[in-house]
């Protein structure tokens, strides 16, 4: 496993392998490990999990620098998405055992209630572009409800997963309950097979969770899967242009655009797209592109030389048929060796496109014309995804009611770029994967929620 540095393609950091025997073996630590962590108190977990927050806070620098290195975030982002983490932990701490709490209910028994039991080992399959983030929202309430965890993460970022590691050892999790599986993802299958492997949970492409969900389906473990989207970001005649050209900005751009849930579809009624296509490119044009150590960057490099050749070719084939270019959309000039990619503007994206349809994943937006908002809220759900999705309008009444009713989304954000929060269940539906990370939903997922009745 290597690290690869897309700011400049230099080989940053090599990483040996788990064989098999090497991957049993960590499978069998964490069976060993699971049989006392069931039966530890919440007291003990809270505090766990409090300590990895501190551990976090405390590295947040270096671990900042190590994402900066192995995936061209920038360094404000990174101190951003560890203290995220933290969060994450904080909050399943304080509130883990009162979501976990049995609930009685009155039938016609002595005693009836809820209770919420761990389930075992569970396999998180994980992506490289929020590489703390994405696995400790995984952790935090998972490990709380007694499961002990196994992390696959994605091979290009090797050391954040070693990191992460290391954080929760020295945080005090007793060995075995979280470990990381140094293997690409051609032996996922093997490990999900294994009877100790009691659920997956996934975040990554389309293709590649319907690969995990195929194989824990045939074997009747669960999964819950945070894929892509095309969250479509609706623009009305009435909302505030700047405003929503700012956030919009700021949500397309987040983490180079390499994010399930930024902005990828601005929807405009026609009568301001000209105008809110001018203010997003002042906005984009602003950010400053650079060196991701340098914390006055914005956008750094993508994260691999390959994803940024495909965006481009993407980018290239929009401009064939017909898509407006209003910014970016070239190559820098020394590009062989980085994954720099400018930030960029599609306008007049009608469908056939694959800009229209598809994932963008990275620094490109893409401008649909509306006739008016029921022409808008029909294209925003003219997609095979189902992430996110936000409406700008300074009537917010009218907002939360496309928000509620009309947009097919997890979640549907008025005049706010979509976000994830702790306190918030969060996933998609349709091609974007089910079940709910974070918040009272989250946890619930992995636990066997057991009906108690005495009669
Ligand atoms: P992948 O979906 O391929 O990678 C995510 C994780 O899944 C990695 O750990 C990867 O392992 C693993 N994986 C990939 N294929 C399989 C499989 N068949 N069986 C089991 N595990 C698998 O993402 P990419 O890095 O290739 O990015 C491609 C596209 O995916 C992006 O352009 C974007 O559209 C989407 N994506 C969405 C993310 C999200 O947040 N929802 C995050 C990342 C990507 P390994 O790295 O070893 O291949």
């Amino acid at each position: 496993m290597r690290s690869i540095n897309p700011t400049n393609g230099k080989h940053f950091k090599t990483f040996k392998n788990d064989d098999w025997n090497a991957v049993k073996e960590k499978i069998a630590l964490s069976d060993k490990a699971w049989l006392h962590w069931k039966t530890t108190s919440f007291t003990v977990r809270s505090r766990l999990l409090k300590n990895v927050a501190t551990v976090l806070l405390k590295r947040k620098t270096s671990l900042a620098q190590l994402m900066a290195i192995e995936m061209g975030k920038p360094l404000k982002e990174g101190v951003a998405e560890i203290e995220k983490c933290a969060w994450v932990c904080m909050y399943y701490a304080q509130n883990g055992a009162a979501f976990l709490a049995d609930e009685p209910v009155v039938t016609d028994a002595a005693l009836s209630y809820v209770s919420y039991q761990p389930i075992g080992t569970v396999l998180a399959v994980m992506p490289w572009n929020f590489p703390f983030w994405q696995v400790f929202r995984f952790i935090a309430p998972s490990i709380f409800a007694g499961n002990c965890g196994l992390l696959k993460h994605a091979s290009n970022v090797p050391g954040c997963a070693v990191a992460i590691e290391m954080a929760m050892l020295d945080a005090g999790f007793p060995k075995g309950v979280f470990q990381n599986l140094m293997v690409g993802s051609h032996l996922v299958d093997k490990i999900i097979a294994q009877p100790s492997i009691k659920a997956v949970t996934l975040t990554g492409s389309t293709e590649a969770g319907q690969a995990v969900a195929a194989k824990a389906g045939s074997l009747i473990k669960k999964t819950v899967l945070e894929l892509g989207g095309s969250d479509p970001y609706l623009i009305l005649s009435d909302a505030n242009l700047e405003e929503a050209a700012s956030i919009c900005a700021n949500s397309r751009l987040i983490n180079n655009g390499q994010s399930c849930i930024a902005a990828k579809r601005f929807i405009v009624e026609k009568n301001v797209a000209a105008k809110f296509t001018q203010l997003l490119k002042q906005n984009m044009q602003a950010k400053v592109m650079g060196d991701p150590m340098d914390p006055a960057t914005d956008l750094g490099p993508m994260s691999r030389i390959d994803l940024r050749d495909q965006l481009h070719k993407q980018v290239k084939e929009n401009i064939k048929k017909g898509a407006k270019l209003i910014l970016g959309g070239e190559l820098p000039e020394d590009h062989t060796n980085n994954a720099f990619y400018p930030p960029t503007i599609l306008s007049h994206v009608t469908p056939g496109m694959s800009a229209y349809s598809e994932e963008i994943f990275g620094p490109v937006a893409t401008i649909i014309r509306a006739k008016d908002s029921e022409d808008a809220i029909r294209i925003a759900n003219d997609t095979s995804f189902g992430l996110g999705a936000a409406i700008f309008t300074s009537n917010t009444k009218k907002g939360n009611k496309i928000a509620r009713e009309q947009l097919q989304a997890g979640a549907c954000f008025v005049n706010s770029l979509v976000k994830s929060d702790p306190r918030l269940p969060f996933g998609g539906i349709k091609m974007s994967g089910y079940g709910r990370e974070l918040g009272l939903h989250g946890i619930h997922e992995f636990v066997n929620i057991k009906t108690v009745y005495v009669a």
